[in-house]
């Protein structure tokens, strides 16, 4: 072999080996932008900090690992692009002028709240369906004065539904994993609704699937007027994890901020 072919064999060894590294890199950044423009508000590149020379990016990533409680590097590192790429909710971390209709800390300013299921993921029978739904919502009921009432018919306070991708609002699902399900805020049409993406696979009780009882449960959180927490054990921390729908209780940090809405159940305290 001549030392020209040589060396074109070792450039094309080296293109085959760098070329994959690089493009998932690009990929990687340009998923971690559009997290942090859906999640965290990152918009165009201008505005005083941008002036000073530290990037928007830079900074959004910042905000995103302080929320989280990440070390704070600034850059889009390993533990970084682990958090981003957890199933979640598709409500905004931090408050975003155009999204002001999701967790957008209002209150219902009555104590009944009506509920409706428009439509059933195939993923579970109608009566699991139901019993998910019914305590996702006694799971706040518990602690407040809020009693929910079913209704059929009609248009419900909290409409509830399965859709995949557009799904008839402003905020199309991204089919299997990423997000999970939206809610939108207290308030008169779309205002308390929560739609579940039915890309994912719904389940009862099974650590397999998506439990629905604790998608549901945090949604309803939001329809009641909660944003996110930072807390990790928080049911209204961002990403889903299992846990047994049986032995559920709600953690401290939900109860405190439910309950600084709505006050405490009259009964329970
Ligand atoms: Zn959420
Ligand atoms: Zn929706």
């Amino acid at each position: 072999m001549s030392p020209f072919s040589l060396c074109l064999v070792l450039s094309l060894a080296g293109a085959v080996y760098c070329l994959p590294v690089s493009v998932i890199k690009e990929q990687e950044e340009r998923f971690a932008e559009n997290y942090l423009k859906k999640f965290f508000n990152l918009t165009e590149q201008n505005g005083p900090s941008a002036r000073r020379g530290i990037s928007p990016v830079t900074k959004k990533l910042t905000e995103m690992q302080r929320f989280f409680g990440l070390n704070i590097t600034g850059t889009l590192d390993n533990e970084t692009l682990a958090i981003m790429k957890k199933p979640r909710c598709g409500v905004p971390d931090v408050k975003m002028a155009r999204f002001s209709t999701f967790g957008n800390n209002q209150k219902w300013q009555k104590n009944t709240i009506t509920y409706r299921i428009e439509n059933y993921t195939p993923d579970m029978t109608v009566a699991e369906v139901d019993d998910s739904i019914e305590k996702a919502l006694q799971v706040w009921a518990k602690v407040t004065p809020l009693r929910f009432t079913r209704i059929y018919s009609g248009i419900a306070d909290i409409m509830i539904s399965f859709g995949r991708q557009a799904h008839g609002d402003a905020y199309p699902f991204d089919g299997r994993g990423k997000t999970l399900a939206h809610a939108y805020g207290p308030g008169t049409g779309i205002g308390g609704d929560a739609h579940f993406d039915e890309d994912e696979t719904f389940t009862f009780r099974s650590s397999k699937g998506i439990v629905l009882f604790l998608v549901a449960a945090h949604e309803f959180g939001h329809s009641l007027g909660l944003s996110h927490s930072n807390d990790r054990r928080a049911l209204m921390y961002p990403t889903y994890s299992y846990k047994n729908p049986d032995t559920f209780v709600l953690p401290q940090d939900d109860v405190n901020g439910i309950q600084s809405l709505y006050g405490p159940n009259p009964v329970n305290g």
